[in-house]
Parts: structure tokens; C-alpha cells; sequence
């Protein structure tokens, strides 16, 4: 036998008892007459103590091992006189009666410590080396975790857990496919799945009826930390449902997950509608959080701050402010440096211009030339401000101007504190427009995928005023970050092949490209629809790290490569000549 307990499970109740542990070594240190050893497994720390009176040569024996040495040793738990109190091993020690090196090891390049002294790309080469470290080790445990109780709770709930392919043709999620060339058909391509999203449908025509699978999924993207060329999804999909359906059932998933995992009850999601939310948040993913929701000072609706002569609002197509509370305080310097934010090419705004509410309830206002008190109270009442707070003003063009001020608003939450890394607020965003005009190519893009329904009443709309037709499609957000989405989807040949028609393809392209689909369709599908959580977005969220790559155990870097394995990397010419493929020089 290896072992007889693990490095983390041995208190004062095992004291005098004979005990085998292994694991590597964390730290020593050599008191002269006494050496320390902190012996680390997966499961935790144990110090080892060896007497130089008790056993000399064992003594010398231990002093000279190196940190990340793999040992084995046996030996009597004892009551340690200097405790520790915040690990539960803090209250014994081991004294060593037996030492065995497993193997040696070479220095580590960084410290295997909780804060450790490596970079990214350093930890991300000897990755192995940073799972030893508690943080990194944790947050794989969690995602374990997460899987199991969504694995759990899919199954309660009658989901058959289905393997799709991964060697299919292009899906349109779209991004750009990753390619496999394919040696049996020479100048031929399978594409890595960018979701499973035929196949699921495919099988609601095969009667299966409520499907799930925890699936990698692969998009040519360029990367940022939210972001990995291949990810996994908590892949669905139902028959025989509607929208609300989906919408209480995946809202279950999502609650029973947070109290199973973090023990953190979630009220009943709030739900906004997509138009609502870029008109109040300036994004389709608001993080509600905290309040400080746009009021329109300016807009086709309403209009409080024209005509007064200044012209910058007077040409404005909108006008938004939003009511920073108890920000008033804010000193000439940081509302200069919140100008120049506005400013920066990111936000692309001329200007802020602000208006904040004095201890006596007056209003001051960086403009005060044009307005008089009369009417600046009119802006402080529209945007409910009180005395100490801060009313901060951008104006211009109806779309950018909401962007601009859904950045500006996440930007006060930071500032001010209000985005709590433990309040979890999980919203549904409904409504989506069906349709996306790409004014380079001159033609509409399914804004979610070509599968995804229209509202019913919406649907005669398509043909003569397609950017005003919404989707059956929902989009979960918490905390600002959209988490998942997905659809109810089109049943219906005819409908299919009319919304393909919308997006530009002729016929032939639609049948050469999801022939497949509309051809399964003539076989009786039931109305069905689904929806996908991007799995390591949502494990990031629980774990309260800004980037999925530390819950992916070997994750890329920002250029797509594995440093460790170092991938992708040159194949050579006989290699190629099999699969028919020249390169040019690159
Ligand atoms: N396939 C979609 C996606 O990956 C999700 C869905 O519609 O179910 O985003």
C-alpha cells in the first residue's frame, strides 16, 4: 500500500497511530537538531518532522531534498507544540521513522505556492506544475463540480445525454470553422462543430425528445480572456415546449446549480426585453447589479433640454444621463478624467457634461450658461437625483451614444464599487431582433442562427420589413455577462426555405448547405427548441475570475497555441502529399 491516509485528513484523534503518507515536497526548513518538511497532496499539507537525536542519518537524509521531490514516508502522528490553526492537519506533526524518494525533481520556474511568482505563459507551459497550486487545483474541482450537478439535474429532469459528431460540415454560428482535411477524400474538409445545433434538432425528428450533452465546441475566433478556440457548452434541447418552457426549466438549472455549488439561494430571474434593455442599459447583457439606468433628457419621445441655446444638445438625436449617487464629491480631476474616458476612440464621444446636486438641493452643472435653476431641477427630478449625487450627461447619435453610456455606466459601477462580486443578479433578455444588417456585404445575418424562429405574429413581416422581425430567443445574463442563449426554433419546411431566402441564399445553396435539415423536416418534426450555456463562462462566474482559461485545465493563450504540447505546429510534406494538400510559402 501506497499510503494508509491522505496529506489532508489526519488530526489530533490520530494521534499515536502508525501512518504512511505520500506526496511532494512543499517546503523544509533545517532548525539544525530538527528538520521540517511540508509533505503536499492533492488533498492537503502534513509537516514531517525529523530528529536529529531521534535518527541522524534519516535527518540528513531529509535535509537534503529538494521543494517538489515526491516522497513517501511512515511514521507516528504526534501533537505538535507549535500549532497551526487555519489548515486541519495545523494541529500534528509526523515523526519520521521512514523515507523513501519516489523521485527526484527539478527546480520548478515558479514558486508552487497559492500567490505564486510566475507569468501567464509560464504557468500556462509547465501547466502541470500550476495545477499543484491550491487556486488553480480549486477552480478544476469546481468545474467537476458544476458538471456533476448539471449532469445530475438533466437526468432528474428526464435529458438523455447524446454524443454528437465532431467531424461534421461547417454549422452557422458564425464564426470561422476550424478545418480537418480529410485523407480518404482527397481536396475534401470536415469542420470542427462550432455547436451541435443540427444534430440536436436532428434528433427531436428522431423522437429523442429532451436531449443534453456537455460538448466542445470550436470557433475560429480571435481570442481575449473570455474566449478559447475550443470551449464546452451544457449543449439542450427540448420537444414539445415552449418559450416559457425553457425559460423555467433552465432557470432551475441555473438555481440548483447555484445553491449546490456556492449554497447561494437566486431569486426568480428578473426579465427584460432586448429593446428595453439597450434603451436603458446601452447593452444586450445590462449588469443589474446596481440601478443607474439611462434617463432620456432627449429623445423621439421626449425632449427636456432643447432649445436653450446650446447647440451641442440641440443637434443631438439623443440625449442620456444616468444618476451616479453620492458621487458628487467627485473632485474637477476625476470628472476631467472621466471626459477624457468618454473621449478615448473606444467611446468616441465629443464630450461629458454633468450637473450635480449640492448639499442645499441646487443643481451645478457644467453648463449652467444655457440652463437656469429651474431647469437643471427638471433634469435632477427626471433622473431622481438627490443631494450628493452626480448626474452625468453624453449625447450624439441614437446607437452609439447608448453604447458609449452602457460603457460609462459599467465604468461608475467600477469606480463607485457597486458591481459586489457576491451578489449574483441572473436576468432573462427576451425578444431579440431576428436579423442583423451587415452593411459591408449588403445583406441581413441571422443575429442568433438561421434555425431560430420569428415571433409567430411577426412572421408576415419577414419579406417586407425584415430588420423589425423579433426571434423567438432568449438570452440568459448574470452579473453582466451573458451566460447562455438559444431559441425556439422553425418546425416548418416551408418557413425554413423562406428564411434561408431572407438571408441571401439561393435554393441550391440552401439545399447544398442544410439539404440534410430541410429534407428531415418532410419526416414530421415536432415544434422543438433549446438553448446552450457556455460551460466555462458559467464556471468563471461561480468562481469569481474574470477569465475562462483558469477552469480550463490546458486552455490556449491569445494566439491559439498550447504552449505546453506547443500546437498547433508544421506537419511534414509526406504527411501533406497524403492528404493532397500544397502549401504555398507562408
Ligand atoms: N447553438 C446555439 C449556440 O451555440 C445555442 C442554441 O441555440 O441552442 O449559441
Amino acid at each position: 500500500m501506497y499510503r494508509t491516509n491522505t496529506c489532508g485528513e489526519l488530526t489530533l484523534a490520530n494521534a499515536g497511530q502508525t501512518v504512511t503518507l505520500a506526496g511532494w515536497l512543499q517546503k523544509s526548513r533545517d532548525l539544525g537538531g530538527l528538520t521540517f518538511i511540508d509533505l503536499r497532496d492533492r488533498y492537503g499539507i502534513t509537516q514531517l518532522t525529523f530528529n536529529m537525536d531521534v535518527n541522524a542519518a534519516l535527518c540528513e537524509q531529509a535535509r537534503k531534498l529538494g521543494r517538489e521531490f515526491v516522497l513517501q514516508i511512515t511514521g507516528t502522528v504526534c501533537e505538535r507544540s507549535n500549532k497551526n490553526l487555519k489548515i486541519p492537519t495545523g494541529e500534528i506533526e509526523i515523526n519520521v521513522t521512514e523515507l523513501k524518494v519516489l523521485n527526484a525533481a527539478a527546480t520548478p520556474p515558479f514558486t508552487i505556492e497559492d500567490e505564486t511568482d510566475g507569468g501567464d505563459e509560464l504557468r500556462m507551459k509547465y501547466r502541470y506544475l500550476d495545477i499543484r497550486r491550491n487556486p488553480v487545483k480549486e477552480k478544476l474541482i469546481l468545474r467537476h463540480e458544476m458538471m456533476k450537478y448539471t449532469r445530475s439535474f438533466m437526468d432528474a429532469e428526464n435529458f438523455v445525454e447524446v454524443e454528437t459528431p465532431v467531424l461534421i460540415k461547417s454549422t452557422p454560428e458564425g464564426a470561422r470553422d476550424f478545418l480537418v482535411p480529410s485523407r480518404m477524400n482527397p481536396g475534401q474538409f470536415y469542420a470542427l462543430p462550432q455547436s451541435p445545433q443540427t444534430f440536436k434538432q436532428l434528433l427531436m425528428v428522431a423522437g429523442m425528445d429532451r436531449y443534453f450533452q456537455m460538448v466542445k465546441c470550436f470557433r475560429d475566433e480571435d481570442l481575449r480572456a473570455d474566449r478559447q478556440p475550443e470551449f464546452t457548452q451544457i449543449d439542450c434541447e427540448m420537444s414539445f415546449i415552449e418559450q416559457e418552457d425553457i425559460l423555467n426549466l433552465f432557470e432551475n438549472l441555473v438555481r440548483h446549480l447555484f445553491k449546490k455549488v456556492k449554497g447561494v439561494d437566486i431569486p426568480e430571474m428578473m426579465r427584460m426585453q432586448y429593446a428595453d434593455a439597450m434603451r436603458y442599459y446601452g447593452c444586450d447583457k445590462p449588469d443589474l447589479r446596481f440601478d443607474m439606468k439611462f434617463v432620456e433628457l432627449k429623445s423621439e419621445a421626449n425632449d427636456i433640454v432643447s432649445g436653450a441655446g446650446f447647440g451641442v444638445f440641440d443637434n443631438a438625436e439623443l440625449v442620456l444621463a444616468i444618476n451616479a449617487k453620492n458621487a458628487a464629491v467627485y473632485t474637477r480631476k476625476q470628472l476631467d478624467e472621466l471626459t477624457e474616458w468618454v473621449k478615448d476612440p473606444r467611446r468616441g464621444m465629443s464630450g461629458l457634461i454633468y450637473a450635480r446636486v449640492e448639499n442645499d438641493g441646487t443643481v451645478k452643472s457644467s453648463v449652467d450658461k444655457f440652463y437656469d435653476q429651474e431647469k437643471l431641477q427638471a433634469w435632477a427630478k427626471a433622473c431622481n437625483a438627490e443631494a450628493g449625487d452626480l448626474i452625468l450627461i453624453l449625447c450624439g447619435a441614437t446607437n452609439k451614444t447608448r453604447k458609449a453610456m452602457g460603457d460609462l455606466r459599467l465604468e461608475m459601477g467600477n469606480r463607485l464599487q457597486l458591481r459586489d462580486p457576491n451578489k449574483y443578479i441572473c436576468l432573462w433578455v427576451l425578444d431579440f431582433p431576428l436579423l442583423e444588417w451587415n452593411e459591408e456585404d449588403k445583406r441581413w445575418y441571422a443575429m442568433h442562427h438561421p434555425f431560430t424562429s420569428p415571433l409567430p405574429e411577426h412572421i408576415e413581416m419577414l419579406h417586407t420589413n425584415p430588420g423589425a422581425v423579433n426571434a423567438n430567443a432568449y438570452d440568459m445574463v448574470i452579473n453582466g455577462v451573458e451566460v447562455g442563449g438559444g431559441s425556439i426554433r422553425i418546425h416548418d419546411r416551408t418557413l425554413q426555405s423562406k428564411l434561408f431566402e431572407v438571408l441571401g441564399f439561393t435554393a441550391d445553396e440552401a439545399k447544398e448547405k442544410f439539404g440534410f435539415l430541410l429534407n428531415a423536416f418532410e419526416y414530421g418534426a415536432p415544434p422543438h427548441g433549446g438553448i446552450a450555456f457556455g460551460f466555462d463562462r458559467l464556471c468563471s462566474l461561480f468562481g469569481g475570475s474574470e477569465s475562462i482559461r483558469d477552469y480550463i485545465a490546458f486552455p490556449k493563450n491569445n494566439s491559439g497555441r498550447d504552449v505546453m504540447i506547443d500546437a498547433p505546429g508544421p506537419v511534414n510534406s509526406k504527411e501533406l502529399d497524403m492528404l493532397g494538400i500544397k502549401l504555398a510559402n507562408i
